[in-house]
């Protein structure tokens, strides 16, 4: 495993991270036995970065990590959870003061952990950006000066939040997702200032939530159909060619060397030992570029998240 330093937290992750969303069902159904036997998997496999949210599976994902952490030493993994988001409308985001700083103690509790050594706010974008800077992360802080978490960081979908919020308070992590994968890497546009302040770059979602993989995305992906069939036309090229899309995607994602970390989602330990074996294998060429040629037409196309003014 390749390790890096997430800017200025100066921990030490793993460059391929565990995103545990889908330990909460959020692709289809999960057991005990599944989730702890990938937890392990990765853990074996140098992978010690994990990375989930009370939003996923309305808690499942946190309450089943819990029962996986059982028996693990603490010290073996960096544990990156959220506040914000509890659902999928705009009534169920809580940004308060009051509500985040509940919310670090029921993540903890869920989980079983003493701290978490990163603490996010949960897709900003569905906020007003200035109570984020003024009461969120304030109130964040103070949760790390108790000693409930180590480093403070913002998540969402449009990059522009993110500028937003850099440029007028500290934060030490960014999560962004679905913009640095074959068919997006509008990110590259925020690197120089990510750079500049050495904040950790954490980039999630290098299938695309699913649109590069062989089974496709789930029925929720908010992509544009355009963007669903071009995803699918490439994966349908890649596996008559006897390769796979989402080799291709991963080592993509993995060769920006300024991304710190990427997160694939999985509860399956096969699909841990998978990527891990990806990470090293080549990837032709030819078929890259083939790949990137069908997916032009549709590079950087996005789709609208949270507030329309934040987008
Ligand atoms: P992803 O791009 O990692 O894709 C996940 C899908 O890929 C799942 O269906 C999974 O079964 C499949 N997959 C994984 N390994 C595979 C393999 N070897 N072969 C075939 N299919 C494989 O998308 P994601 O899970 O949404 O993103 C990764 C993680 O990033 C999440 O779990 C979460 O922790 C984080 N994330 C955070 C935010 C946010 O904060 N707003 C948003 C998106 C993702």
């Amino acid at each position: 495993m390749i390790y890096r330093t997430l800017g200025r937290t100066q921990l030490r992750v793993s460059l391929l991270s565990l995103g545990a969303s889908p330990f909460g069902g959020v692709f289809g159904g999960v057991g005990e036995q599944q989730c702890k036997a990938c937890l392990d998997k990765a853990l074996d496999l140098g992978v010690n970065f994990i990375d989930v949210s009370p939003y996923y599976g309305l808690m499942k994902a946190e309450t089943m990590l819990g029962k996986c952490f059982r028996g693990v030493p603490r010290d073996k993994f960096i544990l990156a959870t959220k506040v914000g988001r509890y659902g999928s409308d705009f009534a169920d985001f809580d940004f308060s003061a009051k509500r985040v700083t509940a919310s670090v103690d029921e993540s903890l509790r869920r989980m079983g952990v003493e701290y978490v050594d990163i603490i996010q706010c949960h897709d900003i974008e569905f906020e007003d950006l200035d109570l984020v800077i003024n009461e969120t992360l304030p109130a964040l802080r103070e949760v790390v000066r108790k000693g409930k978490a180590r480093f403070v960081g913002i998540t969402g979908l449009p990059l522009k939040v993110f500028r937003y919020v850099l440029e007028r308070t500290e934060v030490d992590t960014i999560l962004s997702y679905c913009h640095y994968a074959l068919n997006d890497t509008s990110l590259r546009e925020l690197l120089p200032l990510l750079k500049a302040k050495n904040i950790g770059i954490i980039n999630a979602s290098p299938y695309s939530m699913g649109l590069l993989t062989e089974q496709g995305p789930p029925v929720w992906h908010p992509a544009p159909k355009t963007v669903k069939d071009a995803c699918k036309k490439v994966a349908e090229l890649c596996k008559a060619q006897g390769a796979n899309i989402s080799q291709v995607a991963l080592h993509f994602a993995l060769s920006n060397p300024d991304l710190h970390t990427t997160l694939v989602g999985t509860a399956k330990a096969e699909n841990i030992q998978k990527n891990v074996e990806w990470m090293s294998a080549p990837v032709d060429q030819k078929l890259l570029a083939q790949v990137q040629a069908i997916l032009a037409p549709i590079h950087d196309v996005t789709w609208p998240s949270g507030h329309p003014k934040n987008n």
